[in-house]
């Protein structure tokens, strides 16, 4: 499933789309650009040019020019933008746009549960996990009593952690998944924080999520790539979640 590196690559491939005319878009999906009728996201977009490409943890958007409408985009479970892409069209491409220069962009979606939208509503969603201040970040993580695991995936409170990005942190930053957010100190805290954004470096450097040192290790029969301890395995927030009890523990 995307997490906050997939869609920064996928911010970066929208910004392959500035700059060029819209002359066709296909939003004849009715479910992936729900609520808009079909031609109503068109009719918004032809004629225009993406000016800028923007992400919010999962949350992607893009500005139009002479004051148009920003178009919304999500990848749900499986989705990817691709641009220019060869063959195309593809039967998985969920809506697209086409290019005055004959080039395309489409979010490309499998699952079919990405999104497409017009003045996207972001008003749910936290800061960005990857740009969260220190304050910001002491006050809305470290508080309640969720565990620290759940707090992570809580897209409210930051935005752009899911399950594989939160064990690689938490095992980074040494902290149990178990801990109760509320109880930790503000030097956990600054280290969960940096040790977050160093994660999410790294993985947007190497491809991905799954590039993560223990995201490899992570699984049934798995073992600490730091001290060789057997993974522990619980279900946090609703999500399967492996940690070290060595490393991690409390
Ligand atoms: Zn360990």
């Amino acid at each position: 499933m995307p997490e906050l590196p997939e869609a920064e690559r996928a911010r970066q491939q929208i910004e392959r789309g500035l700059g060029r005319e819209i002359v066709a878009v296909d939003d004849t999906d009715t479910y992936v650009c729900r609520p808009h009728a079909p031609g109503e996201i068109s009719a918004a977009l032809v004629g225009r040019r993406l000016t800028a490409a923007h992400r919010r943890g999962k949350f992607l958007w893009a500005e139009t020019d002479d004051g148009g409408p920003d178009l919304g985009l999500h990848l749900g479970m499986a989705g990817r933008i691709s641009v220019d892409e060869d063959p195309a069209p593809n039967r998985w491409d969920r809506f697209v746009l086409e290019f005055a220069d004959g080039g395309r962009m489409a979010l490309r979606d499998k699952r079919r549960l990405g999104r497409a939208v017009i003045e996207p509503d972001f008003s749910h969603v936290g800061p960005d996990a990857a740009e969260v201040s220190r304050d910001v970040f002491r006050a809305r993580v470290g508080r309640g009593t969720l565990a620290l695991k759940a707090k992570l995936l809580d897209q409210g409170v930051i935005a752009g952690v899911g399950n594989l990005l939160a064990d690689e942190t938490l095992w980074r930053a040494r902290l149990s998944p178990r801990r109760i957010a509320g109880e930790l100190d503000e030097e956990e805290l600054d280290h969960l924080r940096r040790e977050l954004r160093a994660a999410t470096r790294d993985a947007i450097r190497d491809g991905g999520v799954h590039t993560g040192r223990f995201v490899q290790a992570r699984g049934r029969g798995g073992t600490c790539p730091r001290c060789g301890t057997g993974l522990d395995r619980a279900t946090i927030g609703g999500r399967t979640t492996y940690w070290c009890p060595r490393c991690q523990p409390g």
